[in-house]
């Protein structure tokens, strides 16, 4: 009875999720879905990522807008007003993850005609979120290195389903338990395809090949 409960959610889910994929489409932005546990660095990384974008002198500069998800503040989302993108502020009251209808929501509340990227913040969570399609064209998995080198292996679905992976707190390495072949090693079984990028949201290390990724990603989605 209740895997039947929980396969009809996930089918209304897939059905909302395909409604954004259409509606983001036609106003020609991509949506990167960014999961992982609490406290590995997802609105530092967003943060870092705008200010870049920013001072990059670019013929054709990325325009991002964001959509945080949380259980229960907006915290997230005044950090990221500052910095002078459009935000939307998700709260789950509680639950653990975002689903396609909170997405859908959210995206009524952004200039989609001035985006060319919408970076979700997924609430943090390695387990159930990556059940839930938002509509996204990439996953990106969020791991730092106090967590552990064992991740990928005890949340590999996480991994699995990510189309690119970012190792952030680089800088903490020396200070750590984190034995980096391992944790590739482990990466490697579950997801052999996924660029990994060594990040350190504080020093600024990866953000380049970052933003390199993000912007191929976008020029390849709209060459699809
Ligand atoms: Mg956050
Ligand atoms: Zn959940």
């Amino acid at each position: 009875m209740e895997v039947q409960i929980v396969q009809r959610v996930l089918k209304m889910n897939d059905e909302l999720a395909a409604e954004v994929r259409q509606l983001l489409e036609a106003h020609d932005v991509t949506a990167v879905n960014m999961m992982s546990a609490p406290g590995s660095g997802k609105t530092s990384l967003l943060e870092r990522t705008i200010q870049a974008l920013g001072e990059a002198h670019d013929s054709t500069p990325l325009r991002i807008g964001v959509i945080e998800g949380d259980p229960d503040t907006s915290l997230d989302a005044e950090r990221i007003q500052p910095l002078g993108v459009p935000v939307v502020q998700i709260n789950t009251s509680g639950s653990c993850h975002l689903e396609a209808n909170l997405v859908k929501r959210a995206l009524a509340s952004l200039p989609l005609d001035d985006l060319d990227v919408v970076i979700v913040e997924n609430v943090g969570n390695m387990v159930c979120p990556v059940s839930f399609d938002l509509g996204e064209s990439a996953r990106v998995a969020v791991l730092s290195v106090t967590e552990g080198d064992d991740k990928p292996a005890k949340y590999a679905g996480i991994f699995r389903t990510a189309n690119a992976v970012i190792l952030n707190k680089v800088d903490l390495l020396p200070y750590v338990d984190f034995d980096l072949d391992r944790f590739k090693t482990f990466l490697g079984r579950v997801n052999d395809h996924a660029p990994l990028f060594m990040m350190s949201c504080k020093t600024g290390e990866g953000l380049e090949m970052w933003l390199s990724w993000l912007r191929g990603h976008l020029a390849e989605i709209r060459r699809s």
